[in-house]
């Protein structure tokens, strides 16, 4: 059986691997991201490799984005406009599938985790899902009836605008684009500049962890409102606060108020809002489910 080839591309750094889902991933490195041609040397080096030893059948990118992922276009495979320095308008796909001649898919990191997670993960068996990573970021893709979300662009369901009362919370928001959208006043960077670094040693009663929770719950329950998933997976650092959660399940249904009526919401919120089951990999295992998939196409 051939491998496949997968490339978690992050801000700070590129997770290579190779193999064919959890249970095999024999090769994995990583690399920090510093200019697109030394970081993209390292990758299409370390696939030379791998091909020496294995038949691989595709590559699968997984990447912060934003992204240009319409086929039809001439900058398809290209970072657009991130706001990370030397990486706007880089292509991104090009160079790795001309370098090794393979298929490459390509998408944006949380739809891949999306994608792995529906085939390993927390999300199997669901058709209509949500993941949302709270991190350095937030970022969120899913599926719709068994298909990955991309439409005009691909989701970017971290910058919807969620209400800020100004009085409680006077933090201005931390995104570049927006200041107080959702990942401006929730991602990690805006907890650790409202609170200081040390805001995770804060008890769970504590301001802090009560308005992030209102946050998270704020985006979660307007995601239940517009898309009608079936389940919500809530991965990336932040998620990991023990504690966490709870508050967000409980204040989620605080604010639907009982309008959605469904019992996978209400009844069940422990299996409605959970927590991702592919862990430190769910970048690499979404790079090869989505290599999986082109392969096969
Ligand atoms: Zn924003």
């Amino acid at each position: 059986m051939p491998s496949f080839g997968a490339v978690e591309a992050g801000g700070t750094k590129f997770v290579c691997a190779v193999g064919t889902g959890p249970e095999d991933l024999p090769a994995r490195m990583e690399y920090p991201t510093t200019s697109p041609e030394e970081t993209l040397g390292r990758v299409v080096e370390f696939f030379g490799e791998q091909a020496k030893r294995d038949s691989l059948a595709a590559v699968g990118i997984a990447s912060f984005g934003p992204l240009d992922l319409n086929p039809a276009s001439p900058r398809f495979g290209f970072i657009t406009t991130t706001p990370k320095a030397g990486w706007r308008d880089v292509d991104l796909a090009g160079p790795i599938r001309r370098a090794l001649k393979l298929p490459v898919a390509f998408d944006t990191d949380v739809n891949a985790a999306a994608l792995g997670e529906h085939r390993w993960g927390a999300a199997r068996g669901i058709s209509t899902f949500v993941y949302v990573t709270v991190g350095t970021g937030i970022g969120g893709g899913g599926m719709v009836e068994g298909r990955l979300i991309h439409g005009v662009l691909h989701p970017e369901m971290g910058h919807m605008r969620i209400p800020h009362d100004w009085r409680s919370d006077p933090f201005p928001g931390a995104c570049p684009f927006h200041g107080d959208c959702w990942e401006g006043l929730a991602a990690g960077p805006a907890l650790e500049a409202r609170w200081g670094g040390n805001c995770r040693r804060l008890p769970l009663d504590h301001q802090a962890w009560q308005l992030e929770a209102h946050y998270l719950a704020l985006g979660v329950a307007n995601l239940v409102c517009t898309l009608s998933p079936q389940r919500i997976v809530l991965g990336g650092g932040v998620m990991r606060q023990p504690g966490l959660f709870p508050l967000v399940r409980r204040q989620t249904l605080e604010l639907l108020n009982g309008y959605i009526r469904a019992g996978d919401v209400i009844d069940r919120i422990d299996q409605y809002v959970v927590p991702p089951e592919l862990g430190d990999n769910a970048g690499v295992l979404g790079a090869i489910a989505l290599a999986l998939d082109v392969a096969k196409a």
